[in-house]
Parts: C-alpha cells; sequence; structure tokens
C-alpha cells in the first residue's frame, strides 16, 4: 500500500478525495481506516442538540457542498453533518475500512511504515494520521473530590436528564455556552470559566473566523505582527440557543473554584456551593497515542510538523487536531484545504 490513512473522519475523508483526485484508487493505492463501525468521525457521537458554528455552504469538504439544512432557520444539527459526511464518503467511494482500530505505528522495514491493529498488519510508504481528538476528552485537574455527578463534554446528551439539578458547568467555549443554553431552560446552573467568556457579535460565525484564523496565519507565515481580529476559533457563536439563554439573562460567568468538595465546589472566599452535577466542557486533547513508538513528541505533547509532515519523520503526515497542522485544519471547511496541501507533498 502506498499510504494509509488512519482515521475516516471528515479530515480521513478530505485527505482521501485529493488521494483520489491526484489518481490513486481507494483499496489498492492508498487505504482509509477507522476504529468506528458507522461513519461520522466524532459527529455521530456528539449530542443531538449541538448546531455546527456555521451555515452549510460554511460547513463544507471539497468537491462536494454539504446539502442546505432547512430543518429550521438555524444551523445545522450534529445529524446533518453525520448524514453529509457518509453520503461524502459514498460518493467519492472511497472505501473506508471500520472497525480496524490502529493500535501503533512503527518503522517497518523496506523504508516502510508499519501499521499494526486489531484487524492486522499494513506496510505503507506514507501514512497519514486523521484521528481527532474525541477519544481524548481533557479534565483539569483541581484538588479535593466531588461525589456527585460528573460527566464531560463527549458524555453529554441531553438537558433533561438535569433537569431540577444544580447543575455546575465548566468551560468557556462553544460547547459550554450551547450545553449551558439548553441546562439552564430545565436545571439550575453556575458556569465557571477560566476567563471572562468571549461573546462574538450576533452577526458573526464561522465563517469569519475561518478568515481571520487564515489571515492570521498568513500572517505569522510572513513574520508579520498578529492582527488581532474580532475573535478566534474558540470564541462563542450566538446561535439560537446561546441568544435565548442571553434573553433569559443566564450567561453570567464567575471564577474558578479553589478546590471540590464532597457536595459541591469551594470558592476562593472560602464559601461553598453545592451541586448535584459537574459538566466538564473543557476541551480534548489530540488522540496520539498510536504515534508514541514513533518517539516524535515534543516537549508540550505534539508532534512538531513543517505543514503537515512530522519533522523527525517525514514519512508521517497529520491532518485535523488543530491550527499546528494547519489554519484551521479540525474544522469542516479548514480540513479541505489540509488535505490538499498534505497530499501536494505527498
Ligand atoms: P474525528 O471526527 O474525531 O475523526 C477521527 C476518526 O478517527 C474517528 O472516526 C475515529 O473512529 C478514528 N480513529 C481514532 N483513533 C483511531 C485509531 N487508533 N485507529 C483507527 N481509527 C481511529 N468544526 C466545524 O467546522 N464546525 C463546527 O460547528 C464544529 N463544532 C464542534 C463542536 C464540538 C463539540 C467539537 C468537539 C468539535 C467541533 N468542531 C466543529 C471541530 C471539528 O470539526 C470536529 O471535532 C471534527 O470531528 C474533527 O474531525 P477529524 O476528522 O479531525 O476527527
Amino acid at each position: 500500500m502506498r499510504i494509509v490513512v488512519i482515521g475516516g473522519g471528515q479530515a480521513g475523508l478530505a485527505t482521501g478525495f485529493y488521494l483520489r483526485r491526484s489518481g490513486l484508487a481507494p483499496g489498492e493505492d492508498f487505504v482509509i481506516l477507522d476504529a468506528a463501525d458507522l461513519p461520522g468521525g466524532a459527529w455521530a457521537r456528539m449530542w443531538p442538540t449541538l448546531r455546527t458554528f456555521s451555515p452549510t455552504q460554511y460547513s463544507s469538504l471539497p468537491g462536494w457542498m454539504m446539502p442546505p439544512w432547512t430543518g429550521d432557520s438555524g444551523y445545522p444539527p450534529a445529524a446533518h453533518v453525520v448524514d453529509y459526511l457518509t453520503r461524502y464518503e459514498q460518493r467519492y467511494e472511497l472505501a473506508v475500512r471500520r472497525s480496524v482500530s490502529v493500535q501503533s505505528v512503527t518503522r517497518g522495514v523496506g523504508g516502510l511504515l508499519e501499521m499494526h491493529s486489531d484487524r492486522g498488519g499494513w506496510l505503507a510508504e506514507h501514512v497519514v494520521s486523521a484521528t481527532g481528538t474525541w477519544s481524548r476528552p481533557f479534565v483539569p485537574t483541581y484538588p479535593g473530590r466531588f461525589a456527585g455527578r460528573q460527566l464531560h463534554t463527549a458524555d453529554y446528551r441531553q438537558a433533561s436528564d438535569f433537569a431540577g439539578e444544580r447543575v455546575l458547568i465548566v468551560g468557556g467555549g462553544n460547547s459550554a455556552a450551547q450545553i449551558l443554553a439548553e441546562v439552564s431552560a430545565v436545571a439550575e446552573t453556575t458556569w465557571v470559566t477560566l476567563r471572562p467568556p468571549r461573546f462574538l457579535p450576533d452577526n458573526v460565525d464561522g465563517r469569519a473566523l475561518f478568515e481571520i484564523a487564515t489571515q492570521r496565519n498568513r500572517a505569522r507565515q510572513a513574520g508579520e505582527p498578529d492582527s488581532g481580529g474580532v475573535g478566534g476559533l474558540g470564541d462563542i457563536v450566538m446561535v439560537e440557543s446561546v441568544r435565548a439563554a442571553r434573553d433569559r439573562d443566564v450567561l453570567h460567568a464567575r471564577e474558578p473554584f479553589a478546590r471540590l468538595v464532597d457536595h459541591g465546589v469551594r470558592w476562593h472566599d472560602s464559601s461553598e456551593a453545592p451541586f448535584d452535577a459537574i459538566i466538564w466542557c473543557t476541551g480534548f486533547r489530540p488522540a496520539l497515542g498510536h504515534l508514541t513508538g514513533l518517539g516524535l513528541r515534543g516537549p508540550d505533547g505534539l508532534i512538531p510538523t513543517d505543514g503537515t509532515a512530522a519533522i523527525k519523520e517525514p514519512r508521517l503526515h497529520l491532518i485535523g487536531y488543530g491550527d499546528w497542522t494547519g489554519p484551521a485544519s479540525a474544522t469542516l471547511i479548514g480540513a479541505g484545504r489540509t488535505a490538499r496541501e498534505l497530499v501536494t507533498h505527498i
């Protein structure tokens, strides 16, 4: 096999699109391996009421636009993205091999890289890692112990699970804001963020954020100062549910607590607040465990890259994960551009 792509989410599919377009045959010249048994990557695991932060025409992979969302006036829900990715994969006959979890990548014989999986092994000239972040939810460490229910964004399903409860929501990004918006309609919520949350103006959404990320990256590459701009990809987009929460006056965040206690948290002024549940909307880390054996990680835990290629192992490319593998590489619209550059490089 010339190329093995590990991960069949949006980043793996965008890579597959450009590999095909360069004349390589799926299943013969390259293969996409995915641990999950169904398409859609992380989108298939997100909570059903989650909305994308941009409209469909700004949430598309290369080649074929995401069909418009006509369900209501808002942005599409996660299921619409899953449906799109499922059809995208079929449309380009990308022949994703499912239920194959790559456990490790090592340097094999004959200058090839070797994939070891629960379904056998593969040798390849180039490997593209597109395993996303969903399998590595991050929860910060606080002193103390909370005896109530705790869950991460990755485990959240619906607001009704918290009806009538006292719920602490931790995190200042879009997931926290959207979860707070709906849980606050049925429960008593407290919102904690590391820094004051940054709300975008109502008319600014993921489109503008993507353009800003692109401009900042260009400026960085040209050695020019960072222009700042109206916001970053972590800033809160005022989707309909978040605007409704603002109208209900619940979008007030407070500073982090000092420690967890049995029944809640203790604040820095030593007062305590009781909670039934804590929802940690504190992000994810790149799923790079399968690459450990290659010994490529830098002190920050990430793999230093030149473009998408690992500096210490140029046969390995990384896509998705975050801006360090390409500007907005971990967004639907950004994955395409990084994938095109990656395939050109290979
Ligand atoms: P994933 O979708 O996670 O796909 C990775 C794939 O790799 C999975 O299918 C997994 O099964 C497979 N895999 C993992 N490990 C292995 C292994 N060892 N072997 C084989 N297969 C493996 N972006 C937007 O553009 N718009 C949005 O509105 C938006 N909203 C978001 C909301 C939330 C809550 C989150 C978390 C992210 C959001 N994003 C959004 C960012 C981004 O688009 C998604 O995170 C997206 O799922 C990333 O795609 P990916 O292909 O990089 O990773």
